[in-house]
């Protein structure tokens, strides 16, 4: 059969040869804009919402065609290219169609919108864009390895935001006896990381927007989120209504503690906590090394390993070996367990 339109070649589709099927309508469907932000710094492109860190903008281009181009028909296949009209913000875009072994093009016009923005890794480094500041702060001294470990947890959660949150970056840091500053790029995964850190440590999050300008025509509010830890931490002895315990882990409100003087674990709410009037007798780094000297009946004869003091003490609810762990609470001596 003979093609409907020309008569001359063989029809191949819908009565048409492959010429003339071309010719019969247009295929393509062009993107209605394309639209990127480049970082002058780096340049990054930005596409949609996030950063490419590996795209120029010839490729950001591409890319952008290439997923907002759609097809009338999908039996054509089709390459393309452009070029940018200089001065009127328009990119002329040549698509080459294929059915078969024939070929044809299709061009067309559409806005190019190129838009300016520091990257938030450039921002970063420029060091003039801050949301939130997160301040950790202990009503104690924190030790050394207090803090540290505070600081790796906080670190470590800002960086799992990260991956969720290409936006956010820490701007600056600042170290302080007390505890330290983080300055945040992004309030919403502020807000989350401050929930994070309360959960694990038990402390409390005290939030104060401040109102820092104008932002997009809207109100700006930068927000400090004041982390305040307890002035309890785990591993530290505590005396609740008479009991000794030591804490063996704190977690999302909850305490959990153990009896020193009869081994029996239990869990409190840091709420009732607080409210029953605790009393820290001894800190974790408190504990200290004694010898066994000799066992009698329910009591123990041990040796202070740092001045050779001697007390009668307590059995423990454990069995002891030689050398053994004490911590006192005034007068009284107890040997405790160095496990958690
Ligand atoms: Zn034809
Ligand atoms: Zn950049």
């Amino acid at each position: 059969m003979k093609c409907i339109i020309c008569g001359k070649r063989e029809a191949l589709v819908g009565g048409m040869c492959p010429e003339c099927f071309l010719e019969s309508k247009k295929f393509v469907n062009p993107p209605k804009k394309v639209e990127l932000s480049i970082c002058p710094r780096c340049g990054a492109i930005k596409l949609g919402n996030n950063w490419n860190y590996d795209l120029n903008r010839d490729k950001g281009i591409d890319k952008i065609i290439l997923k907002e181009t759609s097809l009338e028909d999908d039996r054509v296949n089709f390459t393309f290219s452009w070029k940018i009209i200089e001065n009127q913000n328009l990119l002329e875009l040549i698509y080459n169609i294929k059915f078969n072994e024939s070929e044809k093009s299709e061009m067309y016009q559409v806005p190019l919108i190129i838009k300016i923005q520091t990257c938030p890794r450039c921002s970063k480094f420029s060091g003039d864009y801050f949301e939130s500041i997160l301040q950790i702060r202990s009503s104690r001294k924190l030790t050394r390895s207090e803090l540290d470990d505070i600081k790796d947890f906080v670190l470590k959660t800002i960086e799992r935001e990260m991956l969720k949150n290409p936006e956010l970056y820490i701007l600056k840091q600042e170290f302080k006896d007390s505890g330290f500053d983080l300055y945040l790029s992004a309030n919403n995964s502020a807000k989350i990381i401050s929930k994070k850190i309360s959960e694990r440590y038990g402390a409390t999050v005290k939030e104060s927007p401040q109102l820092a300008g104008v932002k997009d025509g809207e109100k700006f509010y930068r927000v400090t989120y004041s982390v305040r830890m307890p002035d309890y931490a785990e591993g530290d002895f505590i005396k609740l209504k008479n009991e000794r315990f030591k804490i063996l882990a704190i977690k999302k409100g909850q305490i959990k503690v153990r009896n020193i003087e009869n081994g029996n674990i239990g869990s409190i709410t840091q709420k009732d906590f607080i409210d029953k009037e605790y009393s820290i007798f001894a800190r974790k780094d408190d504990v200290e090394n004694a010898i066994v000297l000799y066992e009698k009946n329910n009591e123990i004869a041990i040796m202070e390993t740092k001045n050779y003091a001697t007390t009668i003490v307590k059995k423990p609810p454990f069995n002891v070996s030689k050398e053994v762990l004490i911590i006192k609470d005034g007068e009284n001596v107890f040997i405790v367990d160095n496990k958690i």
